[in-house]
């Protein structure tokens, strides 16, 4: 099926379904994903690649010279721009330099668009590493991934790496002490003859047993849009989406529903 990649550093402003008039950032390759997970559910399609060569990702001084480009050209025209987005073509935390990066967009955002938002978008793999986490602090939304409670799920929805524990997550989303936004992206279907489905009860109620532990500021679910590099995925209903949301809301945090 037809994924995408992005083949700029900086695209946009694109209208986004959920941060409104967003630019993004892609700290990744414009050619292929480079991503820890490699989710069925990916825009981007699979992960084929090997975690290695992170210096062939662009420096800190081509973002910086890509972001302000954009910003000031944006700003001259009296354009809106509601967020600043690193989501790009896999994990950017990733990036060797991401600390840095964060800093660059702070201080070009305070010079052209003040009031706009940052937002990160990760898989929460790397939020153990101090850089990281301070760096994620910094920024407006933090938006971190957890799409299901139960290990078994995570590994065939998400393909996390060896090393990837529950536990050790929930320590550290629990490090942001709610500053943070937790995403989740809802679906079921059938893969490698294994069915899913992490809107079933079983997995909804172990899911917010964890939500009502690590209490981000917002949840934000989300079901697929648009094709999957997998094939047999279903797209959940807004009614089921809703009904979810309204578990979030029951144990008191703000929930928001993309269908
Ligand atoms: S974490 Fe994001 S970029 Fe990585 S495989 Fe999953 S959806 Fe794609």
């Amino acid at each position: 099926m037809a994924t995408f990649l992005f083949d700029e550093i900086v695209f946009g402003p694109v209208r986004s379904r959920r941060l409104g008039i967003s630019l993004g950032i892609n700290l990744l390759p414009t050619n292929h994903k480079l991503c820890n997970f490699n989710c069925l559910y990916c825009e981007c399609g699979w992960s084929n690649e090997k975690i290695e060569n992170l210096n062939t990702l662009p420096s800190l001084k081509l973002f910086y010279q890509k972001l302000e480009d954009s910003l000031s050209e944006m700003y001259l025209a009296n354009k809106k721009l509601d967020a600043i987005t690193f989501a790009g073509n896999g994990e950017p935390t990733l990036h060797p330099e991401f600390d840095k990066i964060i800093d660059a967009t702070i201080e070009l955002r305070q010079k052209y668009f003040p009031d706009t938002k940052i937002t990160v978008l990760s898989n929460a793999t790397l939020i153990a590493n101090e850089r990281i986490f301070n760096a994620l602090q910094k920024v407006e939304q933090s938006v971190l991934k957890l799409d299901s409670a139960i290990l078994e799920t995570i590994k065939l929805l998400n393909s996390p790496p060896e090393n990837y524990a529950l536990d050790n997550l929930i320590d550290n989303f629990l490090r942001f002490k709610g500053n943070f936004v937790l995403q989740t992206m809802f679906i079921k279907g059938e893969y490698n003859g294994q069915k899913f489905d992490n809107t079933s009860e079983l997995e909804v109620s172990k899911w917010i047993e964890i939500v009502n532990i690590i209490r981000p500021k917002l949840v934000m679910i989300y079901t697929i849009a648009r094709d999957t590099p997998a094939k047999n995925i279903i797209k959940i209903q807004e009614e089921m989406l809703e009904r979810i949301a309204e578990k979030v809301r029951e144990i008191g945090i703000a929930v928001s529903v993309t269908p």
